[in-house]
Parts: C-alpha cells; structure tokens; sequence
C-alpha cells in the first residue's frame, strides 16, 4: 500500500548525544563517548522509547526523520539500521519520505554509508563547517580538511543523492579569504543544501573561558555580516537558491524536515533533551542521559513534570510569526489566521508594519524580511513575542 504525507504527517527529531570530542564552540547536548558498549546500551533504549512513543501518536504519519545530535554516525552502522527497523515497525513512514543523518566527516565510511542507504537514510548532512584545517583545529574538531573533503565525496560515491554541508563563519582569526576559499571549495563540491552558522561564543563553553581571559577575540558584528552577505552572494551566484535566513540549496532540495519547524508543522522529539510540539502540546525529554536510560528502564515516557512547557495562545502565535520569518518568502497572514481563528491585525497592532518599515514587508497577504531585515531578523522578531 502506497503511504503518502498529509498536512497531518509529523517530523520524528531521533537525538543521538554523543561524540568523538566536544568542540571548543558546542553548547549542544552532547558528550564524548568512546565506550562501543554504552552506545549500543544507548541504541537499545532508544528503540525502547521508539516502541512505547507509537502507542501514544498512533494516528500519526511520519514523513521526515532527522537523526541529529551530537554525532549520530558515531554509534555503529548496524545498531543505527536497529533504530531506522524500529521506526519503520512502530510508526507509519510516508513513502518518499525525507531521512537526514547528521554524520562528522571523521566517523564515516563507505560501508557505513551504504548501511545507511540500505536502511531508507536518503539524505546526510556533514558537519564540515570548514575546508581550512586551521580553523577546524582551532575549533576542536574531530577532523581536518582531508576528511571533510573525503567525507563529501565518499557520500556521492555511495549514492547519496542528497547531501548537506554545515559552513561555519565569524571564527576568531579566520579572514574573509578563508572564508571565501572555504565556500569556493564547498560550491566546487556542489552538495545540494549548505547550512550557514555564524559562530556564537556561549557561556560555559572552552572558547567562552578563553575570551575571558583574553585569548581569543570574537570576530566583530562587522566581519561577521560581511561574511554572511558575502556567503548568500556566492552561493545565489552559483545557483543555490536562499530560502531560510542561514539555509540555501539547490532547487527542489530544501530541507523538508526543518520546514516543518519554520512552518509551525508538528514534530515528536526522541531522546534526551529533544523537543516535540504534538497534539498541541509543547514537551522536552529530560536532559539527562543518566535520568532517560532510567526513565526508559522502568517503562516510563522520559519527560519530567517540569519539562512540560505550558504555551499561550498568545505564544503560540509568537511562534508561529518567529519561526515563519525565518524563511526567505515569509509566511501567509491567512494561514496565522486559519491556524488561531483570529484576524492577524487583531492580534498584532497594524502600526508594527511602520514600526518596522524597512525591515519587514507585506505582499498582499505575505509578511517577510527585507534585507535589511534578514541582518536584525532577533530584533524584529522581538516584537512579535
Ligand atoms: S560535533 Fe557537533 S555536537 Fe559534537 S561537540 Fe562538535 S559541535 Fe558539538
């Protein structure tokens, strides 16, 4: 039988918390893991929470997945064709689905792509975020360019028809050269989808106690807008098209699952620490891998009472303008006003759009960011939660 999406189909978000070393930048959830038997430990929970999650959203269509971390192609090939099997058994996969996989150019291999192949993955995203290998030392990652490079070509060798790179940009001490010939390189390499991220210091983080003490020196707002424009120009001029404020890709190849977050679409998140919004209810797992194996252990869904996030509706449509601002073409009034039954300059005061002229514009019934706009996109934002 032919399963095909609905507007009622959801994304699944799988988070896997581990990697090979902990950046220098990273805030995210994730811890180095080297131990192959914790990870399987760890596959095995997951597909654990796979099964019990289905008997709560049984009515719902899964048609992207996202395997994200951390370092997902950390855990060995086999256990992570367990996980693909145990979504398959429990939830409903729309044919032709998007299925992403975050992989670090310094965990991959030919065979272990092609498992994933094998498994229904179809599209991965590589963390490259440079081709310059001393800015990749400086932020301690895993690989070098050789790797980046390897990894990219390894993918297209195995038969991934779509793939992601992450660029990273506004890192201490990299010259609008660098960056230049970094991009240069990844459009030589012509994936269908590059992410752009400009480098956030945060607090807790190694680099964070470095610019305290005054060895390292962020690159200033001016650098880092130049080399954001800079970016969305060379990459317009080779043909990828910028649809998302940091996302550009080739036509056809945007990325469905993180459209659903930008469109107010509903996802549920597995893992520790990974957010659902389902059924209009907004939840996080708990943060704690320590507390999640456990909650798993004894049967429970791994959500702490306080991790239950309570939205107004007057969030909600915070959200729901946040989020579809962040795409390049804006969102559709009508639809806000499908969504919440209430006319969109009920809520929001008409005098916002001269408030923020400049910034943002109105096409008939489509809001978006100007240009301008896109530079200050948290500032303007601002005003709508
Ligand atoms: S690979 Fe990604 S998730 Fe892992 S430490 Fe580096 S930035 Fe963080």
């Amino acid at each position: 039988m032919t399963i095909t999406s609905s507007d009622n189909s959801i994304g699944l978000y799988v988070h896997i918390p581990f990697c090979l070393r902990k950046c220098r930048y990273c805030d995210f959830l994730s811890f180095e893991c080297h131990d192959e038997r914790a990870l399987h430990q760890y596959a095995e929970a997951l597909l654990r929470e796979i099964s019990t999650r289905y008997e709560e959203w049984p009515y719902k269509i899964v048609d992207s997945i996202y395997i994200g971390g951390g370092t997902p192609s950390i855990l060995a090939a086999e256990d992570m064709k367990r996980i693909m099997d145990g979504i398959k058994d429990n939830f409903t996969v729309a044919d032709g689905s998007e299925i992403t996989i975050e992989a670090n150019p310094a965990t991959i291999d030919e065979q272990k792509l092609e498992t994933y192949l094998e498994s229904g993955i179809n599209r991965i995203s590589i963390g490259t975020q440079s081709f310059d290998s001393t800015i990749l030392n400086l932020l301690g990652r895993a690989h070098d360019k050789n790797d980046a490079l390897n990894a990219i070509r390894t993918a297209k060798k195995a038969g991934f028809k779509n793939i992601n790179v992450d660029m990273m940009f506004g890192i201490p001490g990299q010259t609008s050269k660098m960056w230049r010939d970094s991009l240069r390189q990844c459009i030589f390499l012509r994936p269908e989808h590059i992410s752009l991220y400009s480098l956030q210091i945060e607090e807790g983080t190694p680099f964070y106690k470095m610019m305290e003490k005054g060895t390292l020196e962020p690159a200033p707002d001016r650098v880092d807008r130049e080399m954001y424009h800079d970016a969305i120009s060379m990459l317009q001029q080779a043909g990828y098209n910028h649809y998302e404020i940091s996302n550009v890709s080739l036509p056809g190849y945007e990325s469905r699952h993180n459209l659903k977050y930008w469109s107010y679409r509903e996802y549920l998140g597995l893992g520790p620490g990974a957010s659902s919004f389902i059924g209009g209810h907004r939840f996080k797992n708990t943060s704690s891998v320590l507390d999640y194996l456990q909650f798993i252990k004894a049967g429970l869904p791994p959500v702490k009472q306080e991790d239950v996030e309570h939205y107004s509706q007057r969030d909600e449509m915070g959200v729901f303008v946040f989020t579809g601002l962040r795409k390049t073409g804006g969102f559709d009034i009508r639809d806000f006003e499908d969504t919440f039954g209430t006319d969109f300059f009920d809520v929001y005061d008409p005098a916002i759009i001269t408030k923020m002229r400049g910034l943002i514009e109105m096409n008939g019934f489509v809001m978006k960011l100007t240009e301008k706009g896109l530079d200050v996109s948290n500032k303007v934002m601002a005003e709508f939660v």
